[in-house]
């Protein structure tokens, strides 16, 4: 492979790469991609490592004439190789990195203006469906909250001054699945923006752009970032104009990741199919066995052969990840509890997508901005309990499962 002096987006500043950012998405095979996808020696050092340019400001040799960064909130290197990188794992042509996913999803909101309307799914994130009722409602733009389990049940909901689709696949926490060709087919046809929030699946095991969304949003604090160290957003998209838009957004509403943060997440990125092979291998071991648990109402997976979405999943997806729910026979907050505080390895806590496994009450923590009514009839019940699979061994995560829930 040859590297040699390529300019990148910004005037005047070269970075060595081996072509241009686009064409490594062409010639490298995934596995590759997580490796070297934004990763180019320091043009001034050759360190292998982007540097973490912890500065605010560049010194300017009059004014006007720069090396294409001016400020950091609008220009940062380090934030820079991130951004390539996650074109290139997303199958995109940009990338833009945020404080955090919640701040991701902001900009793209701000795309709209009052009056415009949002069909979005009725089982997503808790802190999204807050951002849209308590923070966007105000400013006059209007939510539907659907079931996408059936993309056409989306047309119902499609009028003159709808304006986009946010969707979420696999479904957080109910692990639904959206037909995300079909919905970008529909979206098309109206000229309306579809945004996939890809956290649950991460590029390693979908990859939204290519089924026709305009943008895929992420938590990067998840999967990407992948050891639970740091809390992170992105988008990537293919159009230049929109890649504009979001970017004066970004820069214009300031809700940047600092130097440091854009590293951990280029690191995360670097073990991001190694760790998603094990997620997925423990997550089916894990579902199958809750599955066949005496004291255990339902489970929760993709990758079921008798899930709902089961054939759009194995289409769209590469596997089926390490994202489980589950219900108790016996349905009370309390049994819930009882189950919630006495496992060992897996820690009681929000988030997911870490290297450590993760035990979660939606009721009473990632979703308990959601009034109960509304999300009892969503499907979200008191004992619902969500799992995020780390990369343990399995063995020993199932074994801590039987000892919190009890024998099979
Ligand atoms: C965590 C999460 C978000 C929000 O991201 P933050 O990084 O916490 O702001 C959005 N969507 C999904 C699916 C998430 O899991």
């Amino acid at each position: 492979m040859h590297f040699k002096p390529v300019q990148c987006n910004y005037p005047g500043f070269y970075i060595f790469a081996p072509q241009t950012e686009q064409s490594m998405t062409n010639y490298m095979k995934p596995d590759t991609k997580f490796i070297h996808a934004g990763a180019t020696p320091d043009p001034s050092t050759g360190a292998i490592m982007t540097p973490i340019y912890q500065t605010s400001t560049y010194v300017q040799s009059a004014p006007g004439k720069n090396k294409g960064f001016e400020y950091a909130r609008s220009q940062n290197p380090t934030r820079k190789a991130l951004e390539d990188a996650l074109a290139v794992i997303e199958n995109g042509k940009y990338g833009l990195a945020f404080a955090s996913g919640v701040a991701a999803t902001d900009a793209v909101i701000k795309l709209l203006q009052s009056g415009d309307e949002v069909i979005a799914g009725n089982d997503m994130y808790g802190g999204t469906y807050r951002l849209f009722t308590k923070v966007f409602e105000k400013f006059g733009i209007r939510f539907h909250y659907i079931d996408m389990h059936d993309a056409n049940n989306i047309k119902t909901y499609i009028n003159n001054n709808t304006k986009l689709i946010w969707l979420e696949t696999p479904t957080n926490p109910l692990m639904n699945i959206v037909d995300i060709k079909a919905v970008t087919t529909l979206a098309k046809e109206k000229n309306i923006l579809v945004c996939v929030d890809n956290t649950f699946a991460s590029p390693y095991l979908q990859n939204p752009l290519d089924l026709g969304a305009d943008i895929v949003m992420h938590s990067s604090t998840k999967y990407l970032g992948g050891h639970s160290d740091v809390i992170q957003g992105a988008l990537i998209m293919n159009d230049p104009a929109l890649r504009e838009k979001l970017y004066f957004l970004q820069k214009s509403c300031g809700a940047v990741p600092g130097p440091m943060d854009c590293f951990l997440v280029l690191r995360g990125i670097k073990t991001l199919h190694l760790r998603m092979q094990r997620h997925c291998e423990n997550g089916e071991k894990i579902a199958r066995w809750l599955r066949g648990h005496s004291k255990i109402a339902s489970v929760y997976w993709p990758g079921f052969e008798d899930h709902p979405n089961y054939s759009i999943a194995k289409k769209q997806m590469r596997g089926f990840g390490g994202m489980i729910s589950f219900e108790l026979k016996d349905d009370s907050i309390e049994n819930a509890n009882r189950v919630l505080s006495s496992t060992k390895l897996f820690s009681l806590a929000e988030s997911l997508g870490g290297v450590e496994s993760l035990i979660n009450h939606p009721a009473s923590m990632t979703h308990a901005s959601i009034p109960r009514e509304e999300r009892i009839k969503n499907g979200l019940r008191d004992s619902l309990i969500r799992l995020s699979v780390g990369i343990e061994d399995a063995g020993d995560l199932i074994e801590d499962l039987e000892q919190a829930i009890g024998e099979r």
